[in-house]
This record gives C-alpha cells, structure tokens and sequence, in this order.
C-alpha cells in the first residue's frame, strides 16, 4: 500500500487452510481495480511453496504448506509486477490524456503484464485519434513526472470529488483512502501499484483500435521492453 517496490518480506503464518496460507501481513497484491494479483513464493526453513493465486488476503499455494505460526519470507516475482506497475501508470496516464485532452472518460479497462484493455465512452473516436492519445501520453513520459502514493481521510476525500472515478458507495469501506498523483498531472483514489515516475513507463503503443459501437470504443495498448 505505501511501497509498491518492496518485493521481499518477512511474515507469520496465522492461517492454514488446505493451498490457503494466511500471513499478519503481506506484500503480496491481491488484485483488483482491474489488475492481476502477484505471484511469486513463500520460503520456510529449507521448503519452497509457489504463490499461484490470491483469494482476498488468502496466497494459494503450490507446494508444501507451513503451519500456523511459522516465520516464512514471501518473494514476489519481480519481473512480472515490475511491468504490471509501468502499465498501471501507462494507463493513469492514457486516461489522463483522454480526460484532460478531449474529455472523456474511461469505462472500463483490464491490466495484463505489459499491456492494457481501455474501454472509452467516445463518439468520434477513431484509429488516428486513437494514435495521437498515445502519442500525447509518450510526451507526459518523456516529462519523467514524479508519482506520489499517500492518503487523506473520507472527510477531505469527500471534499474532492475529482479524485472519485468509480462509483462513490465502494470508497465507503474505508477510513483513509489512498491516493495516487502523477504530480500536477492526474490524481485520483487508486489500490494500485505504480512506478514512481512517469519515464519508467517506458514507451506505449498502440496494438489494436476495435469500435464497439457508435459510442464504445477499445484500444490496446503495449509496452516497450526495457
Ligand atoms: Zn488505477
């Protein structure tokens, strides 16, 4: 929650359900908003069990299971979360393009590793505009921006409605929500993991432009490598 770069971590077991191991705490992702849970392994003394999965706070493992109370290290896989960071920021940042440029919002978007499904709610869309979102959206990675995760309560976030980009129930959950700023760029509440600053994006493409229909449109946009 507070640093998307720590990929190793000591931990207790505190639950053991069949592959379901419980830990007081993790750095693992559990997935949502769109992006994939983390995998990687949990070491106990000399054993080795692969996280597969996530199920809410629950890692599913493959391989032997500690018992409850036993001190294990959790390693991430940290190639895989690495890119699954830079294409979260890509699409803050595609999404802020959108919004800012030509004001539209995003409706829906699903994160693989290296790259994105965007769903866009735009009528005269088209495959050329499509190209110059992204083609703007290099130039606000080319401006290396700094990203800043923090949180502020339910009152001040109550005050800001700007940050809201989903609906306003499923921020009711939480005391404090937590922030995601591209600084001077785009803010919003986000879960997610990001990079800390824009140029670690890397370069985007676009792979694919599909009309849905008249109003929907999808873009697919990739990575480069690094
Ligand atoms: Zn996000």
């Amino acid at each position: 929650m507070t640093d998307c770069y720590l990929r190793e971590f000591d931990a207790k077991v505190v639950g053991v359900k069949g592959n379901e191991v419980y830990l007081d705490r993790s750095a693992f992702y559990p997935g949502g908003g769109g992006q994939p849970c983390d995998t990687g392994v949990l070491r106990f003394g000399d054993n080795i069990a692969r996280v597969v999965d996530m199920k809410g706070e629950a890692h599913i493992i493959d391989g032997p299971a500690p018992k409850i109370g036993d001190d294990v290290r959790g390693v991430i896989d940290w190639e895989r979360r690495y890119k699954i960071m830079r294409t979260h920021t890509a699409l803050h940042i595609v999404a802020g393009v959108a919004y800012q440029n030509y004001g539209v919002k995003i409706t829906g978007n699903k994160l693989y590793e290296g790259y994105a499904r965007v769903d866009l709610s735009f009528e005269r869309m088209s495959k050329e505009l499509a190209q110059k979102i992204i083609d703007e959206s290099n130039e606000v990675v080319r401006r290396d921006i700094p990203i800043k995760i923090y949180f502020i309560t339910k009152e001040e976030f109550k005050n800001r409605p700007e940050l809201m980009r989903v609906a306003p129930h499923l921020y009711e959950k939480y005391d404090n929500i937590r922030i995601v700023d591209i600084v001077g760029f785009d803010v919003q509440a986000d879960g997610g993991t990001h990079v800390k600053s824009t140029a670690e994006v890397g370069k985007i493409f676009l792979e694919k432009y599909e009309s849905k229909c008249r109003v929907h449109k999808r873009i697919y946009i990739r990575l480069s490598e690094i």
